[in-house]
């Protein structure tokens, strides 16, 4: 499939990584448990030892890669035990004591311990919002610039792009987190990155089930660093996360298109509600986001957050919703929301909530949403 640009995402999620089918064999093949392989004589690949590789990521790898970069056979993913395995493997691969890295100041909530960490193996880190492409602003003499767009919570998305082409211009390598846009979302190595980062967690497995993290690049030298990171660190999925991952691609177009179609209904019953304040969704016409994002994304993902007025209000409000589970992250086919200020990590009200919109049918979940908040005014 790797050369298929001319189908559509659907068929493309469908058949992802398959390998040619065999008479009598199933078309996914299933895990291959294995810490190490026959291996008799020289040590040659592709399978020698179990940390190194595995025929189940193989698949996967492929499957993303598919997905992340169509049509680009030079495109090459290496997939981890956790978003935040990948994320660290292309920040601390690629970054040397003296180097210059850009964060952004609003992306996840892990990011000021990556920073922490970062700092004290000497690395310059610089932030800025995601928001009004500000990172551009703080980019001269940098070595990485990381970007999350759209952001984690506060979903405002920068322009892929052009921060790229600025990066560049000055010598900077860019890596952007797609874990909220998901490949069918937004495809950041066609707009330029050099690394798609992302969880595979959330909406790209979408059950809940695994944790999962993947980075995918067109440039094969980028690349021998991040898997010698892996391979030092050890930070590898089972072969049974692997295997229900690929098998959770399949259905990325249908959940991906339902669930952002239900983060828009939501976000559109949402708004004008008095109680409700700083309502952003990308996909919302009069989002700050929307102009960006229309022109970037291909999907808009599954999560709208706002703010009630007090952390009563909210608390109120999520113990009302019964068609939506009060969980951290977001993605999953089962709506969920948490107020994110019990954290305490985000710079949000009290009062703040991300709602992520599950696979419900629109009318019972936009019905839910409404009913809960009529009951947490009162
Ligand atoms: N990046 C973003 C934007 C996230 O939201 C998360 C988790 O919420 C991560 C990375 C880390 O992913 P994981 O929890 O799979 O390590």
């Amino acid at each position: 499939m790797s050369d298929s640009t001319e189908f559509g995402d659907g068929t493309r999620a469908v058949r992802a990584g398959l390998p040619e089918p065999v008479k009598h064999e199933p078309s996914l093949p299933g895990p291959v448990f294995a810490a190490h392989y026959h291996l008799p004589g020289d040590p040659t690949g592709p399978y020698t030892y179990g940390r190194d590789e595995n025929p189940t990521w193989t698949l996967l790898e492929r499957a993303i890669g598919e997905l992340e970069a169509p049509g680009q056979d030079g495109a090459e993913t290496l997939v981890f035990s956790s978003g935040m395995a990948a994320v660290s493997a292309v920040l601390f691969s690629q970054l040397r004591a003296g180097d210059v890295a850009v964060l952004p100041n609003d992306g996840y909530q892990a990011l000021p311990l990556v920073r922490e960490q970062l700092e004290a193996y000497g690395i310059e880190v610089r932030t800025a919002p995601t928001a009004d492409n500000a990172q551009l602003d703080v980019l001269d003499g940098a070595k990485l610039l990381w970007i999350e767009t759209p952001s984690n919570p506060g979903l405002d998305v920068c322009d892929i792009r052009r921060l790229t082409e600025a990066a560049h211009a000055r010598g900077c390598r860019v890596a952007v987190d797609n874990t909220l846009a998901t490949p069918l979302g937004q495809r950041p190595l066609e707009l330029g990155a050099d690394f798609s980062v992302a969880s595979g967690t959330k909406q790209l497995t979408g059950h809940g089930d695994l944790l999962l993290g993947y980075v995918v690049t067109l440039d094969a030298t980028l690349m021998t660093a991040v898997q010698r990171w892996r391979k030092i660190t050890g930070a590898i999925p089972g072969p049974m996360e692997a295997w229900l991952a690929h098998r959770s691609l399949a259905t990325l177009h249908l959940r991906a298109d339902r669930q952002s179609a239900n983060a828009l209904a939501v976000a559109e019953a949402l708004n004008g509600r008095p109680e409700v304040t700083g309502l952003r969704h990308p996909g919302l016409p009069g989002d700050p986001a929307h102009k960006i994002a229309s022109q970037q994304m291909r999907r808009y993902g599954c999560v709208v957050s706002f703010s009630l007025p007090t952390r009563a209000h909210a608390d109120l409000f999520l113990d009302a919703l019964r068609l939506v589970d009060g969980a951290t992250s977001f993605g999953g086919v089962r709506s969920t929301a948490e107020r994110r200020g019990r954290w305490g990590g985000d710079a949000v009200p009290e009062g703040f909530i991300r709602f992520s919109a599950g696979a419900e049918d629109t009318d019972d979940l936009v019905a839910d949403v409404l009913r809960a908040l009529d009951e947490s005014a009162r």
